[in-house]
């Protein structure tokens, strides 16, 4: 009787060991996954047809968690603005909605990444890669020359119809330095100025809707080709449904999945 107490009593000592072992383990590998979390580098670009919010949710994420953000639209806007030679090329296409050629914004977005390829910052990527070629590009340019950091894609959901409502009621600061993103809906703009910088506010011409339906085409037409080049490479792609949430909610959901 007292060797089968005995031996009881050492398995029930020995199980106690061994859970100890087995928390202590569980334990370390969270630890070491939130480290490796905390040390990572992203790149993030959002899948989004135009009007989705990813403008705004970009500049929250440089506002409020210090990211890095280059939007390509308002880089080719500068350019436009500034009349460069450049951007006098870009307006060509981007008055009628159409997309500005892959090798021309490829070379500007690699020389802004290089440019900033050794920063501890996350980056965001708002309105590029917009083609698979500018997908496959962007990823072979991340894997040799921006090696820390890990590309992810982050597809904004929302319906058609209630983008199509957001567009046609955007308003935009026409400052430079400000630019500034309103909605008609706003009746702090109903005087129709910025409310930062008091400069008028203005219509993108390419929010005007004869052109925002022939956005919607080239985005629809361009998202397909963009998935398949992202899983033919791997690419995980996560969801965010932003279907009737404030931009502000829509940052908080943002933040629980970085
Ligand atoms: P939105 O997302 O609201 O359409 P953007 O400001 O991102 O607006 O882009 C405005 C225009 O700039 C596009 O319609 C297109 O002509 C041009 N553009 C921006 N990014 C790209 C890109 N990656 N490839 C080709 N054209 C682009
Ligand atoms: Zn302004």
């Amino acid at each position: 009787m007292q060797t089968i107490t005995k031996i009881v009593t050492n398995i029930f000592i020995f199980c106690l060991i061994l859970l100890s072992g087995c928390s202590n383990f569980i334990n370390n590998s969270k630890e070491v996954k939130n480290n490796m979390l905390k040390n990572k580098k992203f790149i993030f670009t959002f899948l989004s047809a135009p009007g989705a919010g990813k403008g705004t949710l970009a500049q929250q994420a440089a506002s409020k968690l210090n990211f890095i953000v280059l939007s390509t639209g308002d880089l080719f806007r500068q350019h436009i603005a500034n009349n460069t030679t450049i951007g006098q090329e870009l307006k060509k296409y981007m008055d009628k909605g159409e997309l500005v050629p892959d090798d021309l914004v490829i070379s500007m977005v690699k020389e802004w990444l290089l440019s900033v390829k050794d920063t501890d910052r996350q980056i965001i990527l708002d309105g590029f890669p917009r083609t698979d070629v500018q997908a496959q590009k962007l990823i072979t340019l991340i894997k040799n020359n921006l090696p820390e950091h890990n590309f992810r894609v982050v597809k904004l959901e929302i319906s058609k119809g209630e983008i199509t409502n957001r567009l046609v009621n955007r308003r935009v600061c026409p400052n430079k330095s400000c630019q500034a993103v309103y909605n008609t809906s706003m009746p702090e703009i109903a005087a129709g100025k910025c409310l930062k910088c008091s400069s008028v506010l203005i219509q993108r011409n390419d929010d005007k809707p004869e052109v925002i339906s022939q956005r919607f085409d080239v985005y629809y037409k361009n998202e397909d080709e963009l998935i398949k080049a992202y899983q033919d490479s791997g690419i995980n792609i996560e969801i965010l449904s932003v279907s009737q949430k404030t931009p502000d909610q829509i940052f908080e959901e943002f933040k629980a999945i970085l």
